[in-house]
């Protein structure tokens, strides 16, 4: 893991700056200084090269417009002028003008904040001065709304910096996940960018960030922090040498819900400084590469494997439960020493759930309409307890084959009338995810004596139609939700070897 390290510094003398950036020279990656904090700033800004012995450095070359690549210290130092929360600033704006004159074709990083230091912004663009520029946006409130963090950045990034850094106020874990969502959104798309959740219950966008090469503000003591809810450099070190990183995997990725769920349950059992759970896309491409990674990265603990990858998956690992080799796919794996090992949890997501509204599911009656992996979980989680099932499916031919494996009948979609006298009816196709789609089964054939389980959930409407339209004909009512933490509780569990925290997973799903 290599993390860079920044060290942020706010002191009122030049001197003590100087010794700071001395004495951690090797350990740091970054300095953050706080101009407008030092009483007796000359505008030498060479003076913070204590150690460059290079000719010429900044020093007699300052608005030269040219860069000194044997300087070692100055790409490592970021400017800044504003004041923490975004007060006013003491200096002048002559004097910051000034500071962006001596800066223009240096290597130092200078960080302005979008909004509150336009005027600068606009001088460096009019003057087309060139900047090493972290464009940055401070919430010291709150973490806005998805639909307004999408429009500022999208704002910062037409207006091209180097860096890209958004640090919000975390009032609820969810505003950390939500920022996590974020920087995985922004690092796959290759945009250098640091994205922080202030406060306590930003914690997780600091070792998540440092994992996924955020430059990480880490001072050398607590009473040193610029912004709250940095961890000091030691404590960070700590956490991360032993961390323990599980993965979403998928293609698509953004509709998953299972990183607040996961992360719900660390919180909740205190072991969040233990365990990460990261949303990574996988291409089916790109499935070998991350199989091998994962063998050779010493945190990687294990993943929850999603579509596309369900099946192809089986033949990377080295051991395969028995359940998920009889269903013929994989949805979790776990590392445990040098070994992969593949689980399927789906069936325990359909299974679990129902037999909370329906004890005894022996001799039961069940439509299973759909015929791709969800299908195949549920159809072997229903066969075992003994409930005989009809699948359903647009492709016939796949609703044989899944007949045949599981040893139950077969119909094509167009008889789908045939299960207003079943008594339990799941929705297994991707039909609901769209939320413009019409439910697939039509209301006429809903009895209130039915249980209407649909594995479909999305982000943005977690009860599809067909559950709204189910419990309006007063049938008992399964969503995907429910699905998704069956299915993640025991994926917890063989993550982390514990009981998972069901009312809080389910609580984050809410
Ligand atoms: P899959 O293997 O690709 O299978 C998709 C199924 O949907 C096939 O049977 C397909 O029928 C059917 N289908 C697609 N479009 C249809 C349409 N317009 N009309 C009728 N049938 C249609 O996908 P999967 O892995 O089984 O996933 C299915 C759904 O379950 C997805 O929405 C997924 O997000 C959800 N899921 C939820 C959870 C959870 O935790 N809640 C877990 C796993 C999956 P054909 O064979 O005729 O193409």
């Amino acid at each position: 893991m290599n993390v860079k390290y920044c060290l942020p510094i706010i002191k009122s003398q030049t001197a003590q700056v100087l010794k700071i950036i001395s004495e951690n020279q090797k350990s740091y990656d970054y300095f953050e200084i706080w101009l407008d904090y030092i009483q007796d700033l000359s505008l030498d800004l060479h003076k913070f090269h204590p150690s460059c012995h290079s000719e010429p450095c900044l020093a007699g070359r300052q608005g030269s417009e040219e860069s000194n690549d044997n300087c070692e210290i100055e790409k490592k130092l970021i400017f800044l002028f504003r004041r923490q929360n975004l007060e006013t600033p003491k200096m002048d704006s002559n004097k910051r003008i000034e500071i962006i004159n001596l800066l223009s074709g240096s290597q130092n990083l200078l960080d302005l904040d979008i909004f509150s230091q336009k005027k600068e912004l606009q001088y460096i663009r009019k003057n087309l001065k060139k900047i090493n520029l972290i464009l940055s946006y401070h919430n010291y409130q709150e973490t806005p709304g998805n639909a307004k963090l999408k429009r500022i950045v999208s704002k910062m990034i037409k207006q091209k910096a180097n860096i890209y850094k958004i640090s919000t106020f975390c009032v609820s874990d969810a505003d950390a996940v939500r920022l996590l969502d974020l920087l995985t959104d922004l690092k796959e798309k290759d945009r250098s960018c640091i994205i922080l959740g202030m406060g306590q219950k930003g914690t997780i966008t600091r070792i998540a960030g440092a994992i996924l090469g955020n430059i990480t503000f880490a001072p050398l003591f607590n009473k040193d922090q610029s912004a709250s809810g940095q961890l000091t450099k030691d404590a960070l070190e700590k956490i991360l040498k032993n961390i323990q990183i599980c993965y979403f995997i998928a293609d698509p990725v953004e509709h998953s819900l299972s990183p607040q769920m996961h992360e719900a349950g660390y919180r909740t059992l205190g072991i969040d400084n233990q365990f990460v759970y990261l949303r990574h896309r996988v291409k089916p491409k790109g499935l070998k590469q991350f199989i091998l990674d994962a063998r050779r990265d010493p945190h990687f603990r294990g993943a929850s494997i999603s579509i596309p990858h369900k099946v192809a998956v089986m033949r990377n690992l080295d051991e395969i439960d028995e359940k998920a080799e009889e269903i013929g796919a994989v949805n979790t794996i776990v590392k445990n020493g040098q070994k992969l090992k593949g689980y399927n949890t789906d069936w325990l997501g359909i299974i679990n759930p129902l037999k909370a509204v329906l004890p005894n599911l022996k001799n039961k009656v069940a439509a299973v309409i759909g015929a791709g992996g969800a299908a195949r979980a549920a159809v072997f989680a229903l066969v075992m307890e003994g409930v005989k099932v009809v699948i359903f499916n647009r492709n016939l031919k796949k609703a044989q084959k899944l007949a045949k494996d599981f040893n139950c009948e077969f119909d094509s979609l167009d008889n789908i009338d045939r299960i207003y006298n079943f008594d339990i009816v799941i929705n297994a196709t991707k039909v609901g995810l769209n939320t413009q789609d019409a439910p697939i089964i039509p209301k006429r054939l809903i009895q209130s004596n039915q249980v209407i389980f649909d594995v479909v959930y999305s982000k943005t409407s977690p009860e599809t139609k067909l559950i709204k339209q189910a419990r309006k004909q007063g049938a008992v009512t399964i969503s995907g939700i429910s699905m998704l933490l069956y299915q993640g509780i025991v994926q917890f569990e063989l993550f982390t070897g514990k009981k998972a925290p069901l009312k809080e997973m389910r609580q984050a799903l809410l």
